[in-house]
């Protein structure tokens, strides 16, 4: 029997932060109006200008858990010390709505929603270098020391997984990181296992 093959793209993308994700989606997003995000769920803080419902779910520990227990996450992973899920049902409205869907996860989701589902499509961003990375980040301004120590640590552990990925990005220019995420998007809704002959005759 064949693989349930969605026609709706699902990608995961994971970067260490300070890879420049955001600008890069939002670049994607300019080219490519009808991709869908999901809004995670995170015990972290909100950063100064993040809105709850728009940039993440922000929930008290006790809450996810309660969540996580009730089976509520698609998958969820333990990040920098907080808490990260991807609802259940923002996946389920996203997908519903007949869009492709990205999903901004850390290495541990990607790995989870794959053993999941085979259809995904697996994107890393990558920085040009770790000291463009550590740049990065302390010109972001938002993090300390102990936690841009922290992020920096863990950016060398997913740059080592970055084999698993079906495609590697290098951010290095804005421009073209974005033509190569919009390339991706293309190839993949062109493969033929997504366009059974049937609905071409
Ligand atoms: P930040 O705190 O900088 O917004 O995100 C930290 C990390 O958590 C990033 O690597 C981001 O991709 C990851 N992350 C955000 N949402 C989710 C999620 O729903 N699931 C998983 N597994 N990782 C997430």
């Amino acid at each position: 029997m064949m693989a349930r093959v969605s026609r709706n793209l699902v990608v995961v993308i994971s970067a260490p932060s300070g890879a420049g994700k955001l600008t890069l989606l939002n670049k994607v997003r300019e080219i490519e109006p009808n991709l869908r995000t999901t809004i995670s769920a995170t015990t972290r803080k909100p950063r100064t200008g993040e809105t709850d419902g728009k940039d993440y779910y922000f929930y008290a520990v006790a809450q996810f858990l309660q969540e996580r227990d009730e089976g509520g996450f698609v998958e969820w992973a333990e990040v920098h010390g907080n808490y990260y899920g991807t609802p259940r049902r923002e996946l389920d409205r996203c997908l519903d709505s007949g869009h492709d869907v990205i999903l901004e996860l850390d290495v541990q989701g990607m790995r989870n929603l794959r053993a999941q589902r085979g259809d995904i499509v697996t994107v890393f961003l990558t920085p040009p270098s770790l000291e463009a990375l550590e740049d990065r980040l302390r010109k972001r301004g938002t993090d300390d020391e102990a936690i841009i120590a922290l992020r920096l640590k863990n950016a060398r552990g997913e740059l080592a997984a970055r084999s698993e990925f079906d495609y590697i990005v290098v951010n290095d220019n804005l421009e073209e990181a974005a033509a190569d995420m919009v390339a991706i998007l293309r190839a993949e809704r062109c493969r033929a296992r997504r366009n059974p002959i049937g609905d071409l005759a």
